[in-house]
């Protein structure tokens, strides 16, 4: 098999030995004759692998027990509608912070229920940071306020947790949930999609702070939209896409088998910062993100001489570095270095880098 490194920002690759196991386990699960895809969902095997990923998740993350752990379809943009469906309640106004193309994506589908506030925005002038807690509009009047704690597109990341009193913290953390420690007690809500860090595309896990579910649900809510149905029905209300939810079952089993999420975050900080130092100190490449928003999963950066990025993004790929070619909408490069990228992943790409400085710089 060609042996490649995947620095695609999402479906990602997952580790190889998870991928060993599903391949092993992939027509008889656990002795059962058939494939985990093959069993029903509400079968007694299968709760008991949704509670084994919820219990690991909890452990994982350390999540309290007076916060529930869904696990939904629709991908991460579900969350766009289902977020403001959810936790208006009597409010008319949301808070967002918008520092890139999911920021954005989030308000769009926002405004379909809601005045929004953007409390802060980085999308378009100013430097390329976060904007620090300290510059952010008055959110009082909201119902919650909105953070995409990782822009994969822009590579920026919060290196903080605001702290939004009473007022619910809402969290997307679809590229960086899992790649480092946090405290889940300041959120009301934190979402991921899970094909950055935590499986493949399919399925989304949502950390609730439970008396949020208590909220009023908006008229004519869509059973499927209302996170109380998911929550009641421990997340087998429709058929779970099982599948994915087996996958992201044993990637949690090898985080933890790593060491758990402590080590995790060293490990990328780790292979975060050996990149940005090489991209710093090479003349030929840029970072234009302020230091302290830089993202440790999605590194972007740029050719000074940018007619040059198809070439490096063929001459990358052939040496099986692939994935690198940056979001449509921004352009340039990307190397997304998730979870379950090696730091030997790096060390190649870095190597591969300074190859082409030399031989076109
Ligand atoms: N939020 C963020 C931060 C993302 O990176 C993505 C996908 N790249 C999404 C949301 C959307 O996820 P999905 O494609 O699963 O809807």
């Amino acid at each position: 098999m060609k042996h490649v490194y995947n620095f695609s920002a999402g479906p990602a690759m997952l580790p190889p030995s998870v991928m060993q196991q599903a391949q092993a386990e992939f027509i008889d699960w656990h002795d059962s004759g058939a494939s985990i895809m093959e069993i029903s969902h509400r079968s007694a095997s299968f709760k008991e692998l949704l509670e084994d990923t919820k219990d690991t998740a909890r452990e994982l993350l350390n999540i309290p027990s007076h916060y529930d752990i869904l696990f939904l379809p629709g991908g991460g943009r579900s969350q766009f509608s289902m977020v403001p469906m959810n936790l208006l309640g009597q409010h008319t106004q949301a808070a967002y912070v918008n520092c890139g193309v999911w920021g954005q994506l989030a308000i769009n589908e926002a405004m379909r229920y809601c005045d929004v506030s953007i409390i802060a925005d980085n999308n378009h002038v100013g430097p390329k940071g976060i904007p620090p807690q300290s510059t952010w509009l008055p959110y009082d009047e909201c119902a919650y306020v909105y953070t995409v704690d990782n822009e994969t597109v822009q590579g920026m990341e919060f290196d903080f947790t605001p702290d939004t009193g009473d007022i619910p913290l809402v969290s997307d953390m679809s590229s960086n949930l899992l790649s480092r420690t946090i405290d889940v007690n300041r959120f009301g809500l934190i979402f991921a999609c899970a094909q950055k860090n935590i499986g493949p595309a399919g399925i989304t896990i949502v950390i609730v702070r439970k008396d949020l579910l208590e909220i009023a649900p908006l008229p004519f809510m869509p059973t499927m939209y209302h996170y109380a149905t998911h929550a009641k029905a421990k997340s087998l209300y429709n058929t779970t896409p099982t599948y994915p939810c087996y996958m992201v079952n044993l990637v949690l089993h090898w985080i933890k088998a790593q060491g758990g999420v402590t080590e995790i975050e060293h490990r990328n900080r780790l292979k975060a910062n050996k990149l940005y130092d090489y991209i710093d100190h090479e003349d030929f490449y840029y970072n234009d993100v302020e230091k302290n928003s830089r993202s440790r999963m999605n590194v972007v950066f740029d050719l000074h001489e940018h007619d040059l990025t198809a070439q490096f993004c063929k001459e990358a790929d052939e040496r099986g570095l692939i994935g690198l070619r940056g979001h449509s909408s921004r352009g340039g490069l990307r190397a997304s270095i998730y979870n379950a990228m090696p730091i030997a992943g790096v060390e190649a790409l870095i190597d591969f880098m300074r190859y082409f400085a030399r031989q076109y710089g």
